[in-house]
Protein backbone atom coordinates (compact mmCIF):
# COMPACT_ATOMS: atom_id res chain seq x y z
CA UNK A 1 0.00 0.00 0.00
CA UNK A 2 1.52 3.56 -0.58
CA UNK A 3 1.95 6.12 1.98
CA UNK A 4 -1.76 8.00 0.26
CA UNK A 5 -3.91 5.09 0.59
CA UNK A 6 -2.55 4.24 3.85
CA UNK A 7 -3.59 7.65 4.91
CA UNK A 8 -7.01 7.40 2.83
CA UNK A 9 -7.47 4.11 4.65
CA UNK A 10 -6.44 5.59 8.33
CA UNK A 11 -8.87 9.00 7.41
CA UNK A 12 -11.67 6.16 7.39
CA UNK A 13 -10.69 5.63 11.22
CA UNK A 14 -11.89 6.93 14.13
CA UNK A 15 -10.52 10.36 15.11
CA UNK A 16 -10.21 10.34 18.57
CA UNK A 17 -8.44 7.08 20.98
CA UNK A 18 -8.87 6.62 24.30
CA UNK A 19 -6.14 4.67 26.26
CA UNK A 20 -7.59 2.51 28.69
CA UNK A 21 -4.18 1.50 30.44
CA UNK A 22 -3.98 -2.16 28.39
CA UNK A 23 -1.08 -3.76 29.04
CA UNK A 24 0.26 -5.17 25.86
CA UNK A 25 0.43 -8.90 27.07
CA UNK A 26 -3.39 -8.22 27.36
CA UNK A 27 -3.70 -8.33 23.83
CA UNK A 28 -2.24 -11.91 23.73
CA UNK A 29 -6.00 -13.58 24.50
CA UNK A 30 -5.96 -16.80 23.09
CA UNK A 31 -3.03 -16.46 20.48
CA UNK A 32 -0.38 -14.86 18.97
CA UNK A 33 0.73 -15.09 15.37
CA UNK A 34 4.84 -16.43 14.76
CA UNK A 35 7.06 -17.58 12.34
CA UNK A 36 8.00 -21.52 13.00
CA UNK A 37 12.09 -20.74 13.88
CA UNK A 38 12.17 -24.13 12.18
CA UNK A 39 11.15 -23.36 9.13
CA UNK A 40 9.81 -20.16 8.56
CA UNK A 41 6.27 -20.65 7.90
CA UNK A 42 3.68 -19.02 9.66
CA UNK A 43 1.71 -20.60 12.55
CA UNK A 44 0.18 -19.59 16.22
CA UNK A 45 1.39 -19.68 19.20
CA UNK A 46 -1.85 -20.26 21.74
CA UNK A 47 -2.48 -20.02 25.25
CA UNK A 48 -4.25 -22.33 27.78
CA UNK A 49 -5.60 -21.23 31.07
CA UNK A 50 -6.00 -23.15 34.26
CA UNK A 51 -6.46 -22.89 37.86
CA UNK A 52 -3.36 -24.05 38.81
CA UNK A 53 0.48 -23.10 38.86
CA UNK A 54 1.54 -22.47 35.88
CA UNK A 55 -1.63 -20.55 35.11
CA UNK A 56 -0.68 -19.14 30.86
CA UNK A 57 0.91 -22.29 29.03
CA UNK A 58 1.78 -21.69 25.31
CA UNK A 59 1.35 -24.37 22.76
CA UNK A 60 2.50 -24.50 18.83
CA UNK A 61 2.22 -26.84 16.16
CA UNK A 62 4.11 -26.30 12.44
CA UNK A 63 1.76 -27.92 10.07
CA UNK A 64 4.40 -27.42 7.64
CA UNK A 65 7.80 -29.34 9.51
CA UNK A 66 5.59 -30.71 12.31
CA UNK A 67 7.80 -28.76 15.35
CA UNK A 68 5.95 -29.27 18.18
CA UNK A 69 6.31 -27.22 21.55
CA UNK A 70 3.92 -28.06 24.67
CA UNK A 71 2.95 -26.57 28.13
CA UNK A 72 5.83 -23.45 27.81
CA UNK A 73 4.84 -21.18 31.15
CA UNK A 74 4.07 -17.57 29.82
CA UNK A 75 5.24 -16.37 33.00
CA UNK A 76 9.03 -17.54 33.96
CA UNK A 77 10.42 -15.23 36.87
CA UNK A 78 14.30 -15.31 35.78
CA UNK A 79 14.53 -19.23 35.28
CA UNK A 80 16.51 -21.16 33.22
CA UNK A 81 15.21 -21.83 29.38
CA UNK A 82 16.47 -24.66 26.87
CA UNK A 83 17.36 -23.13 24.04
CA UNK A 84 15.51 -24.84 20.71
CA UNK A 85 13.44 -27.14 23.12
CA UNK A 86 11.23 -24.38 24.98
CA UNK A 87 12.63 -20.83 23.93
CA UNK A 88 13.43 -20.10 19.98
CA UNK A 89 14.80 -16.23 20.39
CA UNK A 90 18.14 -14.66 21.92
CA UNK A 91 19.43 -15.54 25.01
CA UNK A 92 21.83 -15.31 27.78
CA UNK A 93 24.41 -17.85 29.08
CA UNK A 94 25.26 -16.34 32.51
CA UNK A 95 26.48 -17.39 36.31
CA UNK A 96 27.94 -15.25 39.30
CA UNK A 97 29.69 -16.24 42.45
CA UNK A 98 32.67 -15.27 44.78
CA UNK A 99 35.97 -16.42 44.16
CA UNK A 100 36.04 -19.67 46.61
CA UNK A 101 40.14 -18.85 46.74
CA UNK A 102 40.35 -15.58 47.80
CA UNK A 103 36.78 -14.13 48.57
CA UNK A 104 36.72 -11.72 46.16
CA UNK A 105 33.25 -10.82 44.60
CA UNK A 106 31.81 -10.91 41.00
CA UNK A 107 33.28 -13.79 39.34
CA UNK A 108 31.11 -13.58 36.35
CA UNK A 109 30.14 -15.15 32.47
CA UNK A 110 27.59 -13.78 30.81
CA UNK A 111 27.48 -14.21 26.89
CA UNK A 112 23.99 -13.61 24.16
CA UNK A 113 23.47 -17.22 22.41
CA UNK A 114 21.82 -15.86 18.77
CA UNK A 115 18.11 -17.65 18.06
CA UNK A 116 18.71 -20.76 17.57
CA UNK A 117 22.31 -21.35 18.24
CA UNK A 118 23.34 -24.49 19.63
CA UNK A 119 24.30 -24.93 23.43
CA UNK A 120 25.22 -27.57 25.57
CA UNK A 121 27.75 -26.24 27.74
CA UNK A 122 26.60 -25.38 31.89
CA UNK A 123 29.43 -24.90 33.03
CA UNK A 124 33.00 -22.90 32.40
CA UNK A 125 36.20 -22.18 34.06
CA UNK A 126 36.77 -18.36 35.06
CA UNK A 127 39.94 -16.71 36.49
CA UNK A 128 39.26 -14.61 39.80
CA UNK A 129 40.63 -11.42 38.36
CA UNK A 130 41.98 -10.39 42.07
CA UNK A 131 43.99 -14.36 42.92
CA UNK A 132 44.12 -15.81 39.57
CA UNK A 133 42.58 -18.80 40.83
CA UNK A 134 40.30 -20.92 38.43
CA UNK A 135 36.67 -21.86 39.38
CA UNK A 136 34.11 -23.48 37.92
CA UNK A 137 30.93 -21.67 37.18
CA UNK A 138 27.27 -22.72 36.56
CA UNK A 139 25.76 -21.34 34.40
CA UNK A 140 21.78 -20.36 33.90
CA UNK A 141 20.22 -19.84 30.61
CA UNK A 142 18.03 -16.87 30.65
CA UNK A 143 15.98 -15.27 27.88
CA UNK A 144 16.85 -11.97 26.24
CA UNK A 145 13.47 -9.77 25.09
CA UNK A 146 13.67 -7.62 22.01
CA UNK A 147 11.50 -5.44 22.73
CA UNK A 148 12.49 -3.66 19.43
CA UNK A 149 11.25 -6.30 16.75
CA UNK A 150 9.10 -8.04 19.44
CA UNK A 151 8.79 -11.87 19.67
CA UNK A 152 6.44 -14.16 21.00
CA UNK A 153 6.46 -13.91 24.94
CA UNK A 154 6.24 -17.50 26.47
CA UNK A 155 8.61 -19.02 23.44
CA UNK A 156 10.97 -15.97 21.96
CA UNK A 157 9.62 -16.98 18.47
CA UNK A 158 9.36 -14.08 16.27
CA UNK A 159 6.11 -12.26 15.51
CA UNK A 160 5.19 -12.83 12.42
CA UNK A 161 3.37 -9.39 12.44
CA UNK A 162 6.77 -7.52 12.88
CA UNK A 163 7.69 -4.56 9.89
CA UNK A 164 10.50 -2.56 9.79
CA UNK A 165 9.18 0.76 9.43
CA UNK A 166 12.65 2.75 8.85
CA UNK A 167 16.08 2.24 10.00
CA UNK A 168 15.99 -0.12 13.16
CA UNK A 169 12.30 0.70 13.85
CA UNK A 170 9.73 -2.29 13.46
CA UNK A 171 6.42 -2.03 14.12
CA UNK A 172 5.30 -4.88 15.73
CA UNK A 173 1.60 -6.48 17.38
CA UNK A 174 0.77 -10.56 18.77
CA UNK A 175 -2.30 -10.69 16.63
CA UNK A 176 -5.15 -9.15 14.60
CA UNK A 177 -6.26 -7.51 17.47
CA UNK A 178 -3.51 -5.74 19.32
CA UNK A 179 -2.68 -4.84 15.54
CA UNK A 180 -6.18 -3.37 14.93
CA UNK A 181 -6.02 -1.43 18.53
CA UNK A 182 -2.57 -0.33 17.84
CA UNK A 183 -3.10 0.92 14.23
CA UNK A 184 -6.64 3.13 15.86
CA UNK A 185 -4.22 4.56 17.82
CA UNK A 186 -1.67 5.79 15.33
CA UNK A 187 -4.37 6.75 13.11
CA UNK A 188 -6.07 9.13 15.86
CA UNK A 189 -5.58 12.79 15.78
CA UNK A 190 -6.76 13.26 19.00
CA UNK A 191 -5.08 10.88 21.85
CA UNK A 192 -6.42 11.07 25.08
CA UNK A 193 -5.30 8.94 28.58
CA UNK A 194 -7.91 7.94 30.83
CA UNK A 195 -4.99 6.61 33.30
CA UNK A 196 -2.21 7.12 35.10
CA UNK A 197 1.30 7.83 32.58
CA UNK A 198 2.98 4.59 31.53
CA UNK A 199 0.18 2.18 32.79
CA UNK A 200 -1.19 1.11 29.48
CA UNK A 201 0.39 -0.08 26.63
CA UNK A 202 -0.26 2.59 24.41
CA UNK A 203 2.08 5.16 26.51
CA UNK A 204 5.01 2.44 26.56
CA UNK A 205 5.10 2.68 22.81
CA UNK A 206 8.19 4.59 22.10
CA UNK A 207 8.30 8.07 21.39
CA UNK A 208 9.14 7.57 17.69
CA UNK A 209 5.81 5.75 16.82
CA UNK A 210 4.06 7.77 18.97
CA UNK A 211 4.99 10.56 16.76
CA UNK A 212 2.16 12.15 13.82
CA UNK A 213 5.49 13.26 11.79
CA UNK A 214 5.78 9.02 11.16
CA UNK A 215 2.32 8.60 11.35
CA UNK A 216 2.26 7.67 7.55
CA UNK A 217 5.10 5.66 7.72
CA UNK A 218 3.91 3.42 10.58
CA UNK A 219 0.73 2.94 9.06
CA UNK A 220 1.97 1.80 5.34
CA UNK A 221 4.02 -0.86 7.53
CA UNK A 222 0.97 -2.10 9.47
CA UNK A 223 -0.91 -2.26 6.23
CA UNK A 224 2.18 -4.28 4.55
CA UNK A 225 1.74 -6.51 7.42
CA UNK A 226 -2.19 -7.07 6.96
CA UNK A 227 -1.47 -7.73 3.21
CA UNK A 228 1.13 -10.25 4.12
CA UNK A 229 -0.76 -11.98 6.40
CA UNK A 230 -3.93 -12.23 4.01
CA UNK A 231 -1.90 -13.32 1.07
CA UNK A 232 -0.53 -15.97 3.33
CA UNK A 233 -4.66 -16.75 4.32
CA UNK A 234 -5.20 -17.81 0.85
ZN1 LIG B 1 7.97 -25.39 10.80
ZN1 LIG C 1 40.22 -15.05 43.94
Amino acid sequence: MSLRAAARAAARLPARHVDDGAHAWRFLGESCDVLCPRCDRLGVVRYLRTDDAPRITASFHCHGCHLDVRGVPLYRYASSVLPGVDWFGPCCAQGERSCGHCGARGLGYCRRLDAGEAYAMHRVQVRCPGCRHESELTLSVLPMGDNEVGHEPATGMRLARSEPVMQGRFVWAYNAGHQAELTRYVAARLREATVVANAGFVSRLPAWLKSARHRKKVLAALARIERRMSSNEE
